[in-house]
């Protein structure tokens, strides 16, 4: 592993009264080429200035618990045993952070991608949270369960919709979908950041005057784009409203000063943007 990623930590943070605990599942290579819009010339020198050599930019992956009210909330799964050796290690993070599976009481998703929704079934294919709720938004449960669609998609995507409906029907009637803006639990509202998925999601958590903005896969590789927010990434669906959406939020975030955490910046994944030549750039926040 680089450092990026960091299999099985926790680190906390508060937002008032409500605890959020980084989960660490693990690391992801991914090609630096998967971001086919941007100058190889300065896709280049940025990997090598974030001291990665060849095509390959390691990403962290992270999920995040939220405890509030009297409730445990688990932000994504990770990869569980969907994908590499490297991935899938928010169970163990979980265990580190004194959280048993069954004291789950909702999984919110984010999108459904393998690194985020693979951790929702054990290799026996059982439900990893069996007291757990399962939500995500309308549009997402929408787009992952419509047979039509994935008839129509590359085959490289048919682990990740088989895994989804593998998920949707062992949550069954906890499957709860939410519309965009609605309050989940106490300081927790769903945001939608409709782009990279059709119903992808972040999550604002409020409490005694603090915010942070649990914002998902806004940024996939931090090294490219808080500098250019219009490099899109391969998996996105609608790689142009994902770009949009990127513009929109990193100019609100670093004009309000919002807390940020995300799935795939460098573990935690806790900080603040600001302004950059003419670009943004990010900042990670201290935690215990
Ligand atoms: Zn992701």
């Amino acid at each position: 592993m680089s450092g990026q990623g960091r299999a099985g930590a926790v680190a906390r943070r508060r937002v008032g009264t409500i605890e959020v605990v980084a989960l660490g599942d693990g690391e992801l290579d991914i090609a630096a080429s998967l971001f086919g819009d941007a100058d190889p010339d300065e896709r280049t020198r940025l990997a090598r200035a974030a001291g990665f050599g060849g095509d390959a930019i390691p990403l962290s992956i992270n999920t995040f618990a939220i405890l509030t009210g009297g409730r445990t909330l688990l932000v994504d799964a990770g990869s569980g045993t969907m994908r590499g050796p490297t991935e899938g290690f928010t169970g163990r993070a979980l265990a580190a952070a004194g959280i048993a599976p069954d004291g789950v009481d909702a999984v919110l998703m984010t999108h459904m991608h393998g690194d985020h929704a693979g951790g929702l079934r054990l290799a026996s294919g059982e439900a990893a949270f069996p007291g757990a709720e399962l939500r995500l938004a309308r549009a997402e449960l929408a787009f992952w369960s419509d047979a039509a669609l994935e008839a129509r998609m590359p085959d490289r995507m048919a682990p990740t919709f088989a895994n989804a409906r593998a998920c949707f029907a062992l949550y069954g009637d906890r499957v709860r979908p939410f519309a965009p803006g609605e309050r989940i639990a106490p300081g927790v509202t769903a945001v939608d950041l409709p782009g990279h998925t059709p119903g992808h999601s972040g999550f604002l958590v409020e409490d005694g005057g603090e915010r942070l903005l649990v914002w998902a896969d806004v940024v996939h590789v931090a090294a490219f784009q808080f500098a250019h927010p219009e490099w899109t990434i391969g998996f996105d669906v609608d790689g142009a409203a994902a770009a949009a959406t990127r513009s929109r939020l990193l100019a609100e975030v670093s004009e309000s000063g919002l807390a940020v955490a995300g799935m795939h910046l460098p573990f935690p994944g806790f900080g603040t943007v600001r302004r950059e030549a003419g670009a943004y750039a990010f900042a990670a926040a201290a935690t215990r």
